[in-house]
């Protein structure tokens, strides 16, 4: 039995990076995409359009962005929190931009200082600028702190459905959901994503899941049994949590294509390519912790892939 393929969508690039104190160097970042794509990788978030005198890691974005076009295959994405990034970032020429939208209020006004709903404007006005510009470009709204908020505490669900629609409405194509600061539990998991499939069918988007509190896998399989099939992670886990010592932010890729390739799920990733490419990752940034239990276990004997593609 063949069980419905997903993507897995590689964060480390932006999301990972930007909680790093160490910039990484222009040339290995680009190493790193060489390694990731050449493991199969087939999304990628490639850093945020924000600017570098805020975010001295990302200053070479632009440039990484035009590298990452070259390879074939794949779909490159930027975060733009403003719809200044947005220019940016369609001027480098993306195949899609990312944007953050709060479902807490008190998030929203600490993480791009504006409301709720200024933010649901700024998506309508990037939507409006995609459609001007370039029409094949995607427009992806994640929905930050969807199952918590460190802040505010309990977000209630009816909030977060009633801003992932207000963001569907302004012209988001999908919608995800973030699990920011690593709250959410599986069966919340299940009723927010059974939910926001039912309101917004297919522009429901991604699960974006954080291990904060070692539930991360579990929160992305119960994703998959309501249907999510794109699901955000991050190579060795970059971007450890600060809130939570020796522990990792981001779901680790590694850990996750596992899981799914052991289900019978397609991941089109493979491997050991995957492991390899941790390599290019601690060259750019020696002494930043790696984390992920499938690389440090290995595979086990006689693993075969999805589809039955053996290791090479
Ligand atoms: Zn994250």
């Amino acid at each position: 039995m063949s069980l419905d393929p997903v993507l897995v969508s590689e964060v480390g690039p932006r999301d990972g990076l930007q909680s790093v104190k160490a910039v990484m160097a222009t040339h290995h970042k680009l190493a790193w995409l060489d390694a990731l794509h050449a493991a199969g990788l087939r999304e990628v978030e490639v850093g945020s359009f924000v600017p570098a005198s805020l975010l001295p890691q990302m200053a070479d974005v632009a440039e990484v962005v035009r590298y990452a076009l070259r390879k074939p295959g794949w779909t490159v994405m930027a975060l733009v929190p403003n719809r200044r990034g947005a220019e940016a970032a369609l001027a480098a020429g993306v195949h899609k931009l990312t944007l953050p939208v709060s479902a807490s209020e008190a998030h929203s006004l600490a993480n791009v200082r504006k409301n709720r709903e200024q933010m649901i404007e700024e998506v309508r006005a990037i939507a409006a600028l995609r459609n001007e510009r370039a029409p094949h470009v995607k427009v992806e709204a994640g929905i930050s702190t969807a199952f918590g908020c460190t802040l505010q505490g309990e977000v209630p669900e009816d909030e977060v459905l009633r801003i992932a629609e207000a963001a569907a409405e302004a012209g988001a194509d999908e919608v995800g959901l973030s699990d920011t600061t690593g709250m959410a539990n599986p069966a919340q998991v299940k009723r927010l994503f059974a939910r926001l499939r039912s309101a917004l069918g297919g522009r429901a988007g991604a699960a974006h899941m954080h291990n904060t509190r070692g539930l991360g896998l579990a929160n992305c399989l119960a994703a998959y049994e309501v249907g999510v099939r794109t699901f955000d992670s991050s190579q060795a886990g970059l971007g450890g949590c600060p809130y939570a010592p020796g522990a990792s932010g981001n779901v680790v890729t590694e850990d996750l294509v596992f899981m799914f390739e052991a289900m019978g799920v397609p991941t089109g990733v493979d491997l050991p390519a995957l492991f390899a490419a941790r390599a290019a990752l601690q060259a750019g940034l020696p002494g930043e912790p790696l984390y992920g239990m499938t690389p440090e276990a290995g595979l086990p004997p006689g693993f075969r892939h999805a589809e039955g593609r053996s290791v090479r």
